[in-house]
């Protein structure tokens, strides 16, 4: 892993930073550019500007690691309160949520109960629920709740991260549930006997996992794949894969997040291809900014160019 990036993902996690850096002008301005707003409201302004180009979007609420119950209660009531406001207004947006702000670490059966009623209320409204995936520890317990709660409602999507040993195993076992898979590279500081690391592996263990996911789409099996990259590689890998397995553009949906690659959104959906953006709002954007500028150092210098006026 480069320094930078190991650097960058040390001090996503630092409390004290985030506390001093997020009351900075200089860090609010340069953030502008992943996160429309701190509320609701300005990420379906944002979905609203994306649908009139045919891009549909996924909205979550940042944060993660809550400590109590009544927290994870309240993160609960606030996308329930979401997905009626996507409704309100009529889009096909969908949710995204991260099991440790559910309290995956508090009590996993409280976690399940807590995204099952968002799948509940999803599915009356014609939305999905995507789970995400986060650092190795939680990958049992969230692919656990994923299973239960994909035995009773079919709008429910979890992500697999390509980096994992693992990988190969749980996408075989989940096959048989009729899954959405959202396959991604994967985000976090894993230890070196659990993921594969650098550029190069991390690629070919993204594409590995992308011939398993469309061949299985080839061959008429039951299940949705989204992809969730911005690496225009990984993007070609996927097209040619699917030209040569005759599979149409609107088999699978890819995924990037809001102000990255935007030309490229774009251009994807105007070639037919369903591509979708994943919208991130709230108060604790910290931890989650500082490993989107891992993902790409460069981005360190917009956020330089912000302190130097
Ligand atoms: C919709 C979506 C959902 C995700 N959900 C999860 C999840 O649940 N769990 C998880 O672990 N990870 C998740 N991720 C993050 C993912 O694991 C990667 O860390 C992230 O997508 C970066 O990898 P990449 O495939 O874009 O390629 P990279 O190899 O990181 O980048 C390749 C190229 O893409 C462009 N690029 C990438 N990132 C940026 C950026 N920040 N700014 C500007 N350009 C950039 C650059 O051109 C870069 O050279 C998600 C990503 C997306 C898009």
């Amino acid at each position: 892993m480069g320094l930078t990036r190991e650097i960058l993902l040390r001090i996503s996690t630092n409390e004290w930073l985030a506390d001093q850096l997020t009351r900075r002008k200089f860090t609010q301005k340069a953030v502008q550019r992943f996160l429309p707003g701190e509320d609701v409201d300005p990420a379906l302004d944002a979905t609203a500007k994306l649908r009139q180009n045919g891009i549909p979007t996924i909205l979550t609420l940042l944060g993660e690691h809550v400590k109590t119950q009544d927290e994870a209660e309240e993160v609960t009531r606030h996308f329930l309160g979401t997905l009626d406001r996507i409704a309100e207004r009529g889009y096909d947006s969908d949710i995204s949520v991260k099991p440790t702000h559910f309290g995956i670490e508090l009590d996993l059966e409280g976690t399940y109960g807590r995204i099952r009623r968002l799948a509940e209320r999803a599915d009356e409204l014609g939305r999905t629920v995507a789970i995400d995936m986060e650092d190795s520890p939680f990958v049992d317990g969230t692919l656990d709740i994923y299973r239960r709660i994909r035995a009773e409602h079919r709008n429910v999507a979890v992500c697999i991260q390509g980096y994992l040993f693992r990988t190969a195993s749980d996408i075989e076992s989940l096959l048989p549930l009729a899954p959405t898979i959202r396959l991604v590279k994967g985000a976090y500081t894993e230890p070196r006997d659990v993921a594969c690391r650098g550029k190069r592996a991390l690629d070919a263990a993204f594409l590995e996992h992308t011939d398993t996911l469309l061949g299985k789409l080839a061959d008429g099996s039951d299940l949705r794949v989204f992809f969730g990259t911005h690496d225009p590689e990984m993007i070609d890998g996927i097209q040619e894969r699917a030209v040569r397995l005759g599979l149409p553009k609107d088999a699978f949906e890819i995924q990037m997040l809001y102000g990255i690659q935007r030309q490229l959104q774009l251009q994807l959906a105007d070639q037919g291809f369903r591509v979708r953006v994943l919208i991130s709002y709230g108060e604790s954007w910290f931890p989650w900014y500082v490993r989107r500028l891992a993902e790409r150092p460069a981005n360190v210098l917009v956020l330089l160019r912000n302190l130097l006026g």
